[in-house]
């Protein structure tokens, strides 16, 4: 009740406009970014470092209404990639499509997300995709498929509570697909979704398994398991070591500010660890998204504001 709640909140375009501006909202955030500005997301990384956790950034913003808007987040992508860099950070960079144009001109998005991965490339480093609604997920895994055959290093994020998602890597293994499997943030209907914690986790540990099996059959598959359920990853780590595979065959990809401790001691224990680092003024349904994934977040967001 209380996650369909904050999910709506989430979609409501009178409560965006208007929370952010709150006098407390920015003390709220501080739960799960660094800043909302660049500097201190990279601060974040290089702290990081000491731990062996390497960074993945995020500029937050979705469903763009203008073209120029698209050219703008480009461009600041392209210049993120350069401050990483500059600061010898292992860092990738993550995109929603719909911050890019796609709601409005897919060829020009694909064109944007072409420069991404070339920078990225240059750097040897991969380009990510992030998953958004299931309105948007034919049209997404699709993109991927043009993106990937001309750039090889670029990732793309799969939702384990959809139904299709089982088929859509069958249908992305000949590419030698770079995936980051998580369990999924929005509200989907049980037509297309598995709703239960227990069926969501069953599909997600049969899904990194396909991957896995993958992996055993020669396919040059990447797999990040972008979630904080350190039993399923665990679980998962397992079967790889059964297949044969090392343990780096998984990486573990986590969000800043949540489960920091586990982050730590999984990268001590010679997993590879990587921690999404967002920040951006447009936050709001992100942060929203957060709340909902664990509503106990949202007492810890009232007392930091009071705080
Ligand atoms: C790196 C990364 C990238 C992601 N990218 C996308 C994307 O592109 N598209 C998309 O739909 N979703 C994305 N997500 C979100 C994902 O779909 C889940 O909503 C989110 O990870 C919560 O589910 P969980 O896998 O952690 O499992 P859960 O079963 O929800 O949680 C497992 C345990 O982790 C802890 N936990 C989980 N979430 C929180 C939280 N918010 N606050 C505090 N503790 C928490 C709790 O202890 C909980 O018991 C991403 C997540 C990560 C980590």
């Amino acid at each position: 009740m209380m996650r369909k709640l904050l999910l709506w909140m989430a979609r409501n375009a009178w409560l965006r406009n208007r929370l952010p501006k709150l006098w407390f909202a920015k003390r709220a955030i501080r739960r799960f970014m660094p800043g909302t500005d660049e500097g201190s997301a990279l601060d974040a990384g290089v702290a990081f470092r000491a731990d062996g956790i390497t960074s993945m950034f995020t500029r937050l913003g979705e469903n763009i209404t203008r073209l120029e808007e698209g050219d703008e987040v480009a461009e600041h992508y392209i210049g993120l990639m350069g401050d990483i860099r500059a600061r010898d950070l292992d860092g990738e960079v993550s995109v929603k499509l719909t911050q890019l144009g796609f709601d409005l001109d897919v060829e020009r998005t694909l064109a944007h997300a072409s420069r991404l991965a070339e920078k990225a490339a240059e750097y040897g480093k991969t380009f990510w995709v992030d998953m958004e609604g299931s309105a948007y997920a034919e049209g997404t895994v699709a993109f991927y498929e043009r993106l990937k055959a001309a750039h090889p290093n670029t990732g793309l994020c799969l939702q384990a509570y959809l139904h299709r998602t089982a088929a859509d890597i069958q249908r992305l293994m000949p590419l030698d697909p770079q995936i980051r499997l998580v369990k999924g943030a929005y509200a989907e209907p049980a037509t297309i979704a598995y709703q239960t914690k227990h069926d969501v986790d069953a599909n997600y540990v049969g899904l990194a398994v396909a991957l896995l099996e993958g992996m055993r059959a020669g396919h040059k598959v990447r797999l990040g398991l972008g979630t904080h359920d350190v039993r399923l990853i665990e679980q998962i780590a397992q079967h790889a070591k059964a297949m044969g595979l090392p343990r780096t065959s998984v990486e573990v990809e986590m969000l800043y500010g949540i489960r920091m401790d586990q982050q730590r001691r999984l990268a001590k224990e010679g997993y590879l660890v990587r921690d999404l680092i967002a920040y951006g003024e447009a936050w709001y349904p992100w942060y929203m998204r957060r709340l909902a994934e664990r509503p106990a977040n949202v007492i810890f967001a009232l007392r930091q504001m009071i705080g």
